[in-house]
């Protein structure tokens, strides 16, 4: 049996299909999110460990790390892979009309999120001999788009974030790979971004036929994973047929 694979944001989305897809993979997955109540459910169907974590609160990422290790020794495993996937979108202001707080938020969870887990599960990855660690940025952290200043910009952060972790992580047993998609379509992802506004949310997919679906990108996630441990794959960009 493979070690532990941690998930971050498997609440909804990507990050729910990759607990799943992983937890088929016969990973033992430890589930993490605020919103317990649907981490619960999921543990219950693969069988995982859901905790609760808030990626921008450092006492809960602490909190989370102690119950991954606790998880870890109960099953007498380590900790193999981490998905960092917690991340999202608010907002579609032009640059000079940036709701700040909007950018602030966008920048805590999607880059110093990333720092924090990693920071706390690196020590368990590289103790467990074959980590792998998973940044799921997006197509949006390699270039820009009008109205999307914000949200580019932090993930234009995340890549950075796992671009320098591969460096400074060369030569210990863990492995770094950044999944970048393009336009999937999740449920709560384009409506989170228009503060509920369900009709502004659907006009993001306007244009491109058949975005991706998160098990497309939680496919790629597995695959990555799931190569063999000298196989070590740096970056994987996934965009729908029609997205240019
Ligand atoms: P969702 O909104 O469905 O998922 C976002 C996940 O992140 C949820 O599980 C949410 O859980 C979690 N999350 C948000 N804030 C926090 C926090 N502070 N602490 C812990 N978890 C948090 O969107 P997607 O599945 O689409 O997005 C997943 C990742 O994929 C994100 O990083 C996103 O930027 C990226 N991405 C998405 C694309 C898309 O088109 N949808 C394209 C490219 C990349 P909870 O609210 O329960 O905490």
């Amino acid at each position: 049996m493979p070690g532990i694979a941690v998930v971050t944001g498997a609440s909804s989305g990507i990050g729910a299909a990759t607990a799943r897809q992983l937890a088929e993979a016969g990973f033992p997955v430890v589930l993490g999110a605020r919103r317990l109540d649907r981490l619960a459910k999921l543990a219950a169907e693969t069988g995982g460990t859901a905790v609760s974590l808030d990626v921008t609160d450092q006492a809960s990422v602490d909190a989370f790390a102690t119950a991954v290790r606790e998880t870890a020794s109960k099953l007498g495993q380590g900790v193999n892979v981490l998905v960092n996937n917690a991340g999202g979108a608010r907002g579609a202001d032009p640059v000079d009309k940036a709701d700040v707080a909007d950018w602030q938020w966008m920048y805590e969870v999607n880059v110093i999120g990333v720092v924090r887990v990693t920071k706390a599960l690196v020590p368990d990855l590289e103790a467990s001999g074959q980590g792998h660690i998973v940044v799921v940025s997006s197509t949006a952290g390699h270039i820009v788009y009008e109205g999307g200043g914000g949200y580019t910009a932090a993930k234009h952060g995340t890549t950075a974030v796992a671009e320098t972790l591969r460096l400074e992580l060369s030569g210990r047993p863990i492995r770094v790979s950044e999944i970048a998609p393009g336009m999937v379509r999740t449920d709560e992802f384009a409506v989170n971004r228009f503060d509920g506004d369900a009709e502004a949310a659907a006009k993001v997919y306007e244009g491109v036929a058949n975005p991706l679906t998160a098990e497309d990108v939680a496919d790629c996630i597995a695959w990555t994973v799931t190569r063999p441990a000298h196989v070590d794959i740096d970056l994987l960009v996934v965009r729908p047929l029609a997205q240019a």
